[in-house]
């Protein structure tokens, strides 16, 4: 009798462990195959990275800015000899910016980034050409950029060119040049025409600030593909302004 019940106690303290073990067994596995299945992992030429969504990415930007304007910068953002090593295999940026081609203003340092963090296209006043359109889809579509940040920047050279050419025609420079700055003449017109009143320095920098918004609207206009990813979600554009006074960059929505 007393072995019997011994029998009967062991077999139900098997039963409950093997339906304890079997429920942690299967939950862990579960979430083993969501987290797989959550991340996207881009392949190329035997290298691999996990894509950055565009949210983590721009909160990676924002950090990165943070650290840059209060002067608490990354000892190592990975520019080292060993960073460079690494990165024979493949390049995996989680960022894609368009910026002004301004000295003062390299994206890489305001964002405190790495060799291999960003891919940075630039030219004078932050403009979408083809190339520059090119450059950004392969960032996006062949490569693991997910967020597409277009910054324009305080006291642009090539917005205020744009504003005085646009009052003084006759006073133009180069084919080439001139041709840059006619481009942001529409960028300027319309942030004059939002305030009247509005003072020089105010113009030049509402105009960089509808450039920037231009611009990102363009992107997606022009790219069936970049459209289609934004619209899933996949991929994200966001306008920034960099200041030069306080290394701050701002990013609004275009
Ligand atoms: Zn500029």
């Amino acid at each position: 009798m007393r072995r019997s019940n011994l029998a009967v106690f062991f077999t139900v303290i098997a039963v409950l462990g093997l339906i304890v073990f079997t429920t942690l067994y299967f939950t862990s596995s579960q979430k083993s195959v969501k987290g797989a299945g959550d991340a996207e992992l881009f392949e190329k030429n035997g290298f691999s990275a996990v894509v950055i969504k565009p949210e983590k990415a721009l909160e990676m930007l924002q950090a990165g800015n943070r650290r840059y304007a209060t002067e608490v910068r990354l000892k190592d953002p990975g520019v080292s000899r060993n960073a460079r090593k690494i990165l024979l295999k493949g390049q995996a940026p989680f960022a894609t910016i368009l910026a002004c081609a301004d000295s003062r203003f390299p994206p890489e340092l305001f964002f405190d980034a790495g060799l291999g963090q960003l891919f940075v296209v630039r030219n004078a006043g932050n403009q979408l050409f083809p190339d520059t359109l090119g450059s950004i889809e392969y960032a996006s579509l062949y490569s693991t950029s997910r967020l597409i940040v277009v910054m324009g920047h305080q006291s642009c050279g090539a917005i205020t060119e744009a504003a005085r050419f646009m009052r003084q025609p006759e006073n133009g420079a180069t084919p080439a040049l001139n041709s840059i700055v006619c481009t942001l003449i529409p960028a300027v017109l319309i942030a004059g025409k939002k305030d009247l009143n509005i003072s020089e320095d105010k113009l030049i920098d509402d105009a960089v600030k509808e450039n920037v918004r231009m611009v990102c609207r363009a992107i997606l206009q022009s790219s069936e593909p970049l459209r289609k990813m934004s619209a899933s979600g996949k991929l994200k554009i966001v306008g920034a302004y960099a200041d030069l006074d306080s290394g701050k960059i701002e990013f609004f929505q275009p």
